[in-house]
């Protein structure tokens, strides 16, 4: 059986002050929980991080990573740099990143490539837009861009890898992918990864990401294919974070 799995993306939200109590409010809650959880800060909250969670059951990770190993990259931050702060996960391919900052899937690749070399669990994102979903290519969508990704690792690196399924339009919109209609992209998903690693595609998580609260998370998390969630909004308050990590139980 695999772990379910809910990791929060606190987008470009926080300070330090407000991280502290999300913090202890979040990791005082998930000690004994039976889903693995973890909270994807932005980078100069990373340290924060580790200090107040090395050593407990919440882990930490962060939203992006350069592509490159290190050097002339103004602004950038390594997969290494990620590392040196004891993070378990980074988030790669968000659809924000794909959408504001023309991320295109060979680079998301690339960014799972670094974030594997650096021993980090690159969470990668797939996911099609309204106007996709309405015009039927999601299943093409999401295939693209999980074969983007395929394409880069070695057979045995795809089952170092969690993916997450979100929905463009289901995105901090409020308007969430009905059970049936996550689950049969989950389980595309799915086939898509034993085509390439039979092992793998029984063990990756798949993560359902997109509007998941406290109120649709445990039929969400019901499905067989459905193994736990990325979580935007949600994640900003300990009660219903948890209330999900709970659900996931
Ligand atoms: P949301 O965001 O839960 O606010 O919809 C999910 C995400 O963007 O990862």
């Amino acid at each position: 059986m695999r772990r379910k799995l809910v990791v929060g993306n606190w987008k470009m939200n926080g300070s330090k002050a407000s991280n502290a109590a999300l913090l202890s409010g979040i990791s005082a809650g998930v000690t004994g929980a039976q889903a693995a959880c973890a909270v994807c800060a932005p980078a100069p909250y990373l340290a924060q991080c580790e200090a107040a969670l090395a050593g407990g059951a919440l882990a930490w990770g962060a939203q992006d990573v350069s592509a490159h190993a290190g050097g002339a990259y103004t602004g950038e931050v390594s997969a290494a740099m990620l590392a040196d702060f004891a993070c378990s996960y980074v988030i790669v391919g968000h659809s924000e990143r794909r959408a504001y900052h023309a991320e295109t899937s060979e680079l998301v690749a690339q960014k799972a490539v670094a974030a594997l070399v650096a021993g980090l669990t690159p969470i990668v994102c797939v996911g099609e837009t309204l106007a996709e979903r309405e015009a039927g290519q999601t299943a093409a969508v999401v295939s693209g861009q999980l074969g983007a990704v395929l394409a880069l690792l070695g057979d045995a690196d795809i089952a170092r890898i969690v993916l997450a399924y979100e929905p463009v339009w289901a995105i901090g919109t409020g308007k969430t992918a009905t059970p049936a209609m996550a689950q049969e992209v989950h389980a595309q998903l799915r086939a898509q990864l034993k085509q390439k690693n039979e092992v793998a595609a029984v063990t990756v998580q798949i993560l359902y990401g997109g509007s998941m609260k406290p109120d649709n998370a445990s039929e969400l998390m019901a499905q067989p294919d459905i193994d736990g969630g990325l979580i935007g909004g949600a994640a900003l308050k300990a009660a219903d974070f948890l209330a999900i990590v709970n659900a996931a139980n």
